[in-house]
């Protein structure tokens, strides 16, 4: 039996990667530093593992940006655009364009890798496209792990994922058509890498995860057979992760590869599925991925257990191995790093695992299926159980209030009192808006001075008086601004917020926070995900202090400002302990009594953002009525409380639209504000084919560039959005928050906006 770990996080236990890359952008560090460092963090990591008894440590899963990106390298996958450029300054291009002497290339697109929060970069694929080997990153990898006495299973992504999550940029082919060439570059890097002694090869083909088409699978047949022919002695490992084999099963299980990887974490049911499959074989080596490489909870020793027993009935143990679900890329380094305080205390830290004290869990796993009488393994068998009994019981998360209300929620819960086309009418008439309402999404400019004052406050430099004057003196300033400008909704800037979860978190119930937890979202940047291990209940407002104090300023609308109850527990480390749909239910209870108060204390429109709604989508698309059921009758208990004269508001950015338009209906927010600038009005068809019923607000003002819209182009967006929708609904506000942006432009823009807005008026 062996212990494996499909993937280690990259950007150093302290982010030091995330910082020399981002020095090296900088020109503060050479390319031959960063390379030092970069060869540390990689160093560190086998060594770690292999400290923790790892058998099977991979190599090739570090990477300077995205693993996708440097799978495009690897295979000499390179836009024409790039062509002149060479080593890292053609790689850090791709990632993310460059613009610089008398060069300027545009970047790679980028997305979401599955239903994670990592986002990889896109392969771009021209019907000609050739592919050329490229193997010194693989190749350095090994080396260098072999030097430490380490000899690694180097990673790739698989054909059939590598084309599948790519994107054709020229018409007239199927991007699937190429692989008759990538095949012979793959088997060309086979037989390389198995010449240097590579023993065992990793290849993901996480695409197995989705629905995929006859087509498709047949490609990953022929993928697999043809690996299978060449003359090479290295064993593949096909991985899978993120969900079931589901109906790709039948293929994937008779796929000739050596060893077969479930993620047993999302989809436990398919052990069964797997092991009285008629087609399965004693000669395979599977590998159990029971440590989930997604969430930071310990695992349960038990039930890991049971499972491994299921599969010893079957196979010997040298056919099985003990692995984390997924990479734990997704996953924070080292919980040993967090001193408990009042954001994580000791009762919360015996239920975590990062994916340090993962390694452990897997090679403890390992010892106790194959020498059950270990005293060691037994004492932390033991201890393990004990943490995940008091976890069951605790009071901390178990709260029967929140439980109870949650039991009790009825229908009526989520129904606001009077359908759309009556509110609006009230609406019109509390409100007194003029057509072409103008509002912004919600943030303003998070300037310096504000990041450095509330640093200040966390670090004890200032008083809380103090710091709470000077947000109340950029909030006036803000609200000064907006009425200057002619806006005609207000907000109060969200100067006060952190990050548009972080923030509630801090101040809900049932959550904890980490100092060190960072996970890569993508390139250098990354996030520190809250983590909600307990019921999550409100013991008092999070928001009404600010936003009645920017109502009390003036005469006009403000807009109270909250984030949905769907994105706080997509963004998230959410409890794995009940289902997400209840975890969820609980937030909305919270976000809604919040609601309520922001009425009470006089604020007549309030949003509630769910950006995330689209992302939670499940991978397979048989799940998705299951989830937007859920996710749309959080937002709406949420929102349901108030009379019908409050309008209620939602904003989504970066989402398509098109495939749940119905579900976005369903949420029956009185406005919905869109991305819609950057698409030139494209992602509005979904909202007129539904015929989309209540008002909207399409982004005319693309706030990710500091370029300031003239007025004519905003007029030409509204234009458009007034040929598709009926222009009494239309709104006519930014793309998203203006926090990343600074003031000048967003004076500027803001500006035009308001006279195109007064400039359609005119023209009705
Ligand atoms: N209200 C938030 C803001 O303006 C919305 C952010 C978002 O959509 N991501 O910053
Ligand atoms: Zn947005």
């Amino acid at each position: 039996m062996k212990s494996t770990v499909l993937g280690y996080p990259r950007i150093g236990a302290q982010r030091e990667l995330k910082k020399s890359i981002e020095n090296f952008w900088k020109e503060k560090i050479s390319e031959e530093e960063l390379f030092k460092i970069s060869k540390d963090v990689r160093t560190r990591n086998w060594i770690i593992q292999k400290e923790a008894d790892i058998d099977m440590i991979s190599s090739n899963d570090f990477s300077h940006y995205d693993h996708i990106l440097d799978m495009c390298i690897t295979l000499g996958c390179i836009p024409e655009r790039f062509k002149n450029l060479k080593g890292l300054q053609q790689y850090f291009a791709m990632a993310r364009g460059q613009q610089k002497e008398g060069l300027d290339v545009t970047a790679m697109e980028m997305t979401k890798w599955f239903d994670s929060n990592y986002h990889y970069i896109v392969p771009e694929f021209v019907k000609h496209q050739e592919f050329s080997l490229n193997t010194k990153k693989i190749v350095t990898e090994w080396k260098e792990a072999l030097a430490l006495g380490i000899k690694t299973k180097p990673v790739i992504v698989g054909p059939i994922t590598f084309l599948l999550l790519g994107k054709e940029k020229e018409k007239g082919f199927n991007r699937l058509e190429l692989l008759d060439k990538i095949l012979p570059v793959y088997e060309k890097l086979l037989k390389e890498i198995d010449s240097f002694g590579v023993e065992y090869l990793q290849i993901d083909e996480p695409v197995l995860s989705l629905d995929l088409s006859k087509q498709e699978q047949l490609a990953i047949v022929k993928t697999y057979q043809h690996f299978s022919k060449i003359n090479v002695r290295l064993k593949i490992i096909l991985a899978n992760y993120f969900d079931c084999y589901g109906d790709n099963l039948d293929v994937a299980i008779n796929l000739p590869v050596d060893v077969f990887h479930l993620d047993l974490v999302r989809c436990p049911l398919q052990l069964d599925d797997i092991l009285s499959h008629p087609s399965f074989s004693t000669e395979k080596i599977l590998s159990l991925g029971v440590v989930d490489g997604r969430n930071i909870w310990i695992n349960d020793f038990e039930r890991s257990l049971k499972y491994i027993e299921k599969v010893t009935e079957k196979l010997d143990n040298q056919h099985i191995w003990i692995a984390s679900s997924c990479s734990f890329l997704h996953c924070p380094y080292d919980l040993d790093l967090e001193n408990t305080n009042k954001k994580i205390g000791l009762d919360v830290k015996q239920w975590l695992a990062f994916s340090k004290q993962k390694l452990r869990e897997i090679s403890t796993l390992k010892v106790l299926a194959t020498t059950p009488g270990n005293e060691d393994a037994n004492s932390i068998f033991n201890e393990n159980k004990k943490a995940n009994q008091n976890r069951r019981k605790s009071e901390l998360i178990h709260n029967t209030l929140v439980k109870e209300r949650i039991d009790k929620l009825t229908n009526s819960d989520s129904q606001r009192i009077s359908q759309f086309s009556d509110r609006q009418l009230l609406q019109k008439e509390t409100l007194d808006l003029p057509l072409f309402p103008t509002t912004t999404i919600g943030s303003f400019p998070q300037t310096k001075k504000i990041r450095q004052t509330r640093a200040k406050l966390k670090k004890g430099e200032v008083t809380q008086e103090v710091y709470d004057e000077f947000i109340r003196n950029e909030t006036e300033v803000t609200i000064r601004f907006q009425e200057e400008v002619g806006l005609d909704v207000l907000v109060h800037g969200e100067f006060e917020r952190n990050d548009m979860v972080e923030y509630f978190g801090e101040q809900l119930e049932g959550f904890a926070f980490t100092q060190y937890g960072w996970v890569q979202s993508y390139g250098t940047r990354c996030v520190k995900p809250p983590i909600i291990y307990g019921d999550v209940s409100r013991e008092k407002e999070m928001t009404v202090k600010w936003s009645s104090y920017a109502q009390s300023l003036t005469k006009k609308p403000v807009k109270g400002m909250l984030t949905g109850p769907v994105t706080i527990l997509q963004w998230s480390f959410v409890r794995d302990d009940q289902p997400r749909s209840v975890t969820c239910n609980q937030i909305a209870c919270a976000i809604r009594d919040e609601v309520k108060d922001l009425e009470n204390a006089g604020l007549k429109v309030i949003q509630i953002d769910e950006p995330a709604i689209r992302e939670g989508l499940p991978l397979r698309k048989e799940d998705w009525k299951n989830y937007l059921n859920w996710a749309v009758k959080a937002f709406r208990i949420s929102s349901s409380g108030v009379k019908d004269d409050t309008q209620i508001h939602t904003h989504m950015c970066y989402s398509e639209f098109n495939d749940i338009i119905e579900s976005i209906a369903e949420m029956d927010a009185d406005v919905i504000t869109i991305e819609t600038s950057r698409s030139e009005m494209e992602l509005l068809d979904a909202f007129v084919d539904f015929k989309y019923p209540n008002e909207i607000g399409p982004g005319v003002y693309d706030i990710h560039s500091p370029r300031v819209p003239t007025q004519k182009e905003i007029e030409n967006l509204l234009d458009k959005a007034c040929d598709l929708l009926p222009y009494e609904n239309i709104w006519v506000n930014p793309d998203c928050g203006l926090k990343t942006r600074d003031w000048p432009e967003t004076k500027s823009a803001l500006e035009n906006l308001v006279k195109s807005a007064r400039s359609m008026r005119e023209k009705m």
